[in-house]
């Protein structure tokens, strides 16, 4: 560093030389990503890592690769993405993606076969989804949708069947509201079939304004998608209808309880973004979007120097194509936000993590190893439980320094007295 009269490669337009500050970041970010690396190289191998040593040697020596391109915010055909979990999956590694996390609307359904998947392309998935919710000022003089993502670690959320009662609320009421979006639609003589929308949707989506932009796409009521949310679908549109969704703040704090990191989705769709900011903070926020494939936005970037928030983005990737959509990978978080995502998201995730064995330990029942290995698709041998817990699941989020901590120790050794009774 600092050597001047050193030649300068160029290439496709040199970069900017690496600070100290985002070498060591870059470093760390590396760290953690090659877990996931690892891990899927040896995709499954009953043997691999034949020691009790939680974490070989190997791990602390893989390869530092001079860009993470991290995407957190994409979608699948289990909410209103166009592409499947794994066809995702492949694309992001085609674009040069190593961290995704498939965040679609209201529901986890596609995390294992994501997680399959990114085994085969050696990507790293994190497990997220993206909550539907409702901001209202106090006095409910105003009200606008907000989008909440949560993101998880390998494991999941902690209190997994209530946070999945919670998503599963908001789903039911997509249906309600489609049914009254298709209502609407037909006084304004634009009729739609509700059997159209819901072929569209897919077997076991939920609809959501999408499903039902395509089917008037498709009954030739409109020319574009572009066409159906400004004539009819934006918010507060002749065809709008409000859905059951749950305060913002309640979402907020139902992340929070269930290890996961909180971000605000596109805070730009927002009529005014401040007091929602303001208010989310309250409530255990923890970062907001401020980049998007046409750069950094200040005015968030502002906003989330104000209120000590995250600095996040994701090219929110729906696969529908067409020149207004962003690519996936294209809108990376610089190695400072990724650093300082993980920074903040890691301990929580170990947390969590622990928690979740604890009750294992407590109580090794089936049900209890199916929260552990819930988005897992590697098999758990039923005479070595804990072992391949140990090398199929925390392999993949957690370094030897996080295993070895204090808390978590106490944790693991509990657990290697299960698989050794
Ligand atoms: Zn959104
Ligand atoms: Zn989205």
């Amino acid at each position: 560093m600092g050597e001047n009269n050193k030649k300068k490669k160029k290439r496709g337009g040199a970069k900017r030389r690496m600070t100290a500050e985002q070498t060591l970041a870059l470093k760390s970010v590396n760290e953690w990503v090659c877990l996931a690396q690892q891990s899927g190289n040896n995709n499954g191998d009953e043997d691999m890592g034949k020691g009790d040593d939680f974490l070989p040697e190997t791990m602390r020596r893989a390869q530092v690769c001079e860009k993470v391109v991290f995407d957190l915010h994409s979608h699948s055909i289990c909410s209103d993405g166009y592409l499947s979990p794994s066809a995702l999956v492949e694309k992001a590694h085609q674009n040069g993606v190593k961290v995704l996390a498939l965040t679609d609307h209201d529901t986890m359904s596609g995390i294992p076969e994501a997680l399959e998947a990114a085994c085969r392309f050696g990507i790293k998935i994190i497990p997220g989804v993206e909550i539907s919710t409702v901001f209202s000022t106090r006095d409910s003089e105003f009200e606008e949708p907000v989008h909440i993502l949560a993101y998880y670690s390998s494991c999941g959320p902690e209190r997994f069947d209530e946070f999945d009662q919670f998503l599963t609320n908001i789903r039911d009421g997509r249906y309600v509201r489609a049914k009254n979006m298709l209502s609407k639609l037909n006084q304004l003589k634009k009729p739609v079939k509700w059997e159209h929308v819901i072929k569209i949707a897919g077997n076991g989506v939920a609809p959501g304004r999408l499903h039902v932009a395509r089917a008037l796409l498709e009954a030739g009521h409109v020319e574009d998608l572009k066409q159906a949310f400004d004539r009819y679908l934006y918010d507060g549109g002749p065809a709008y209808s409000k859905g059951s969704e749950p305060a913002s703040e309640e979402a907020v704090q139902m992340i929070c309880k269930t290890g996961g990191i909180a971000v605000l989705a596109h805070p730009w769709a927002f009529k005014n973004a401040l007091p929602v900011v303001s208010r989310l903070k309250q409530a255990g926020l923890h970062g907001i979007e401020v980049y998007r494939s046409d750069g950094k936005l200040s005015v968030y970037n502002d906003l989330a120097d104000a209120y000590g928030l995250l600095k996040m983005g994701g090219s929110d990737y729906h696969g529908r194509g067409g020149r207004f959509e962003s690519s996936l990978g294209s809108v990376s978080l610089p190695v400072l936000a990724a650093h300082d995502f993980l920074k903040i998201a890691r301990p929580i995730w170990r947390d969590a993590i622990r928690n979740i064995l604890e009750q294992y330990i407590e109580d090794p029942s089936e049900l209890n190893l199916n929260h552990i290995t819930r988005f897992g698709i590697k098999r758990i041998s039923t005479s070595n439980r804990a072992k391949d817990v140990i090398n199929n699941y925390l392999r993949l989020w957690l370094t030897r320094e996080e295993v070895q901590h204090a808390d978590f120790e106490a944790t693991m050794l509990k657990l290697c007295d299960i698989a050794v009774n």
